[in-house]
């Protein structure tokens, strides 16, 4: 008997044909399922079998005998409906036979459910595993081009090549959806082909590689990035193997710098060890600046100038901070910026060279602003805090979060460099310099990449910070990277509206 499905995925018509055929008491072995385009001859030489009628247009979510709702019908475990939800998307062209095979079996063998170690099951869920991995590499790996759009110039389409070993393209697109909403983009794989407008994704055959685009210019930045965060000393080539697999490779540029990055990790290494240790300077005073002031008497002036704020954040002991910093960092760039980015705290770097954002995460961002034609030396880059906050771990400074008094102790520094550059707009680079110019707790994953608008009018752009970027696992990175600049692109418009004659 052939039980015919819609398409690769149909789990609704598999559950539609399933329920019918246990109802006829049809064992698995003389069921022939039969996806709608995938194997013609088969069916038309087996003409004879009576194939029961095509399923129905998907329903939202029966299960595929009952989990119980029905009491005519025989019942499986919830369980089994996510497993089948998973396996429905594996590549095996007998997923649904073996999906079948289990649900008989659930039916007739009550023992089943309590066996640990069936081999059906156990092979199901493998095949379940394998999906979950291939969707989770599908959202590491894609990696967009930009391609120009002669229709829309200024919005540019993103295109991806990718070839997943199963058919999840439909499972993630949402994802990409959620992750890229701003974004227009296209995934293209030899199955199946998705394309997201900004409000609805929509689903084709599948496409060839040579239809994917080639390099493009944001990709030459996305290699000397990799390159410059590539640590020989870390260098683990099983580990990123296991975590990068090889058949990734072909379609990741990265790829090709791994050999070469790897054949000079052990002199580059060697090197680093050899290079004698930093040893902070100490700069600042040790003077402490008179801040609290005295029942009845008037505040202190405010700093006229942005070196008046420098120089008294040097001084500046209202918190335990400062008394440990190499020094202040205070804001750097043009005293008029449009645009003012607003980190943590300074970095060990950063406490070093008494400028912000010159470490890792400075250069990661760096590397975003250049890539959406934000020079740095034209915007205001500053941190919610201006001392460099540490725990000693033997000789190495470990960087802490400074605490919400901290932050409130230092607030009026920031609020000072805020009104001596009177920029258009403020960005906020993490949850500490969120709330800081919010004056309330902001949940960054769920408020990125919204204007919010503080109590005095000016609006706030809130992103992760570059340093969570750089944490997160190396498969993460990528798509992390580009949510980030998709994020800070929001705040183009209005350092152009600036510059535009
Ligand atoms: N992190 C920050 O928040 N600010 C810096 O200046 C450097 C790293």
């Amino acid at each position: 008997m052939h039980a015919p499905l819609a398409s690769e995925t149909d789990l609704a018509g598999f559950r539609v044909a399933a329920r019918q055929l246990l109802a006829q008491q049809v064992p698995p072995d003389r069921v022939r399922w039969h996806v709608a385009g995938a194997d013609a001859s088969d069916l038309l030489n087996d003409a004879s079998e009576r194939l029961l009628p095509a399923a129905p247009a998907p329903a939202p979510t029966p299960a595929p005998a009952s989990t119980g709702s029905d009491p005519a019908a025989p019942t499986v475990p919830a369980s089994f409906v996510h497993l089948c939800a998973e396996v429905v998307l594996h590549s095996d062209p007998e997923r649904f036979a073996r999906m079948y095979v289990l649900l008989w079996r659930l039916v007739h063998e009550p023992g089943l459910r309590c066996d640990p170690i069936d081999a059906d099951m156990l092979q199901a869920q493998h095949m379940a595993q394998a999906v979950r991995r291939d969707m989770h590499k599908m959202k590491a790996f894609v990696r967009f081009r930009q391609v120009a759009d002669a229709q829309r110039p200024g919005d540019p389409l993103h295109v991806a090549w990718f070839e997943p070993a199963h058919h999840i393209v439909e499972a993630v697109a949402p994802w990409f959806a959620r992750r890229f909403t701003q974004m227009r983009w296209a995934i293209l794989s030899p199955r199946r082909c998705v394309a997201w407008d900004g409000a609805q994704l929509t689903f084709g055959p599948g496409a060839s590689r040579t239809d994917a685009p080639g390099a493009d210019a944001g990709e030459a930045l996305w290699l000397t990035y990799y390159q410059s965060i590539f640590n020989p000393a870390r260098l683990k080539l099983k580990m990123m193997q296991k975590e990068m697999p090889r058949k990734y490779w072909h379609n990741l540029p990265e790829a090709r710098l791994i050999a070469p990055l790897a054949a000079q990790a052990n002199v580059r290494s060697e090197a680093m060890v050899l290079q004698p240790a930093g040893v902070p300077a100490r700069r600042i005073v040790r003077a402490v600046m008179p801040l609290a002031q005295a029942a009845g008497s008037a505040p202190p002036a405010r700093p006229a100038s942005l070196a008046h704020v420098h120089e008294a954040t040097m001084r500046c002991r209202e918190c335990p901070i400062g008394a440990q910093a190499t020094q202040a960092v205070s804001g750097q760039g043009p005293h008029r910026a449009r645009l003012m980015f607003v980190g943590e705290q300074p970095g060990e770097r950063e406490d070093l060279q008494g400028q912000p954002f010159v470490g890792p995460a400075g250069q990661l961002l760096d590397r975003a602003l250049a890539q959406l034609g934000l020079p740095r030396g034209q915007v205001f880059v500053t941190n919610a805090v201006k001392h460099f906050k540490f725990e000693l771990r033997g000789k190495r400074r470990i960087h802490k979060t400074p605490t919400q008094r901290e932050a409130a102790a230092c607030l009026h520094w920031l609020e000072d460099e805020i009104r001596l550059v009177q920029p258009a707009a403020l960005v906020a680079l993490g949850a500490t310099a969120a709330r800081a110019l919010m004056g309330r707790a902001v949940a960054v994953t769920a408020e990125r990449g919204e204007w919010l608008v503080r109590e005095d009018g000016l609006q706030v752009l809130v992103t992760l910070h570059p340093s969570a970027l750089l944490r997160m696992p190396d498969e993460e990175k990528a798509p992390a990277y580009a949510a980030f600049v998709d994020d800070l692109s929001k705040a183009r418009a209005l350092f152009e509206a600036d510059v535009a004659p």
